[in-house]
């Protein structure tokens, strides 16, 4: 395969995404017009004002702006049609299976409740697995910087909607929120049967990996990268095959690496680690899951088989029932030998 074909290639390769905030899809356009909508005052009057604004030096300066752009989603319309537009993108990327972070917190303040995005997600969701077969599960996630006691009270009033998540994670700022902060949410969240996953060892150190394993028995771990700071650790994620949800573009948007040369991703699976590339928050750090492929082959130009290991392991690390995942793994291994 020349160059043009191997990026042909592995965008139609199937695949999933495990890491993806629902309100970080949310593309410039759209949040202009719900912001007309409803009218939200946002200091910006054009698309370019937007992408201009997303000059990021670090998570804190992201998280900022995410949270300001989500103040325009108020109705069940509005979330409807942020789950549709991602999911079309699933569709034509060929992500056969996402796993998507709905976060109620960033929508209580502006008094939009449980019912509201839920019936908006559920419906598209539902439209998108009856037109194409698009696989959904939903991971309920929680904000760091806000009190345990809070999020606990966020898992109480998600019980009408048990159904409809299949784990929880927790997200936004790391530092100052060390993992042992939510003993207690993890080990509830655990006794009602849920997966987990955390943020861990993106801005915060390795450190806080081995706690989460550790104090929060967590099975998966969302970016990870700075596990490259301790070997023990490198060599015990490799042993105990802990996926990472690695987000390659997010990184270096947000300044954990300069450049993409410096990513570690594929020493990773190198060296043995479950990792998975994933696109975070693709409106604000420029470009969904395929992008984040093409970035890695231009960047380090790997043969095809490390895309098709990168897109094994998504479906390995996947909160899915056996049966579903072996169905995956065969369907990528068919197009493997068909190409
Ligand atoms: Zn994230």
């Amino acid at each position: 395969m020349n160059k043009a074909e191997l990026r042909d290639w592995v965008c139609r390769m199937p695949k999933a995404e495990l890491h993806m905030h629902i309100d970080g899809s949310l593309e410039a356009s759209r949040m202009l017009s719900l912001a007309k909508k409803h009218g939200v005052d946002l200091p910006y009057t054009s698309e370019a004002e937007v992408q201009n604004a997303y000059d990021f030096h670090d998570l804190q300066s992201f998280l900022d702006l995410y949270y300001l752009g989500a103040s325009v989603l108020r109705d069940e319309e509005d979330f409807y049609f942020l789950m549709m537009d991602y999911l079309e993108r699933c569709r034509a990327d060929n992500i056969v299976h996402c796993e998507i972070m709905v976060e109620p917190q960033t929508y209580f303040p502006n008094g939009v409740d449980f019912d509201t995005f839920m019936k908006g997600f559920e419906r598209a969701i539902a439209e998108a697995n009856a037109t194409w077969g698009q696989s959904v599960v939903l991971i309920l996630s929680l904000l760091r910087h806000t009190p345990e006691d809070e999020c606990l009270a966020v898992l109480e009033q998600a019980r009408p909607w048990r159904h409809a998540f299949t784990a929880i994670g927790l997200a936004s700022s790391e530092r100052g929120h060390p993992p042992e902060k939510f003993e207690r949410l993890y080990a509830a969240a655990k006794s009602e049967g849920y997966a987990l996953t955390i943020h861990a060892g993106e801005e915060g150190p390795a450190e806080y990996i081995w706690t989460s394993l550790k104090s929060l028995g967590v099975a998966r771990i969302d970016h990870g990268v700075r596990c490259t700071e301790d070997d023990a650790l490198m060599d015990f994620l490799a042993e105990e095959k802990i996926p990472l949800t690695v987000c390659p573009l997010s990184n270096t948007r947000l300044k954990v690496y300069q450049t993409m040369h410096e990513h570690p991703v594929l020493t990773l699976l190198a060296r043995g680690l479950c990792v998975t590339i994933n696109s975070d928050d693709p409106a604000y750090f420029g470009g969904y899951l395929n992008a984040n492929y093409l970035a890695l082959l231009d960047t380090f130009e790997p043969s095809p088989q490390v895309f098709v290991e990168l897109a094994r392991n998504s479906f390995q690390a996947a909160f899915l029932e056996d049966t579903q995942r072996d169905a995956f793994l065969q369907t990528l291994a068919k197009w493997e030998s068909a190409a």
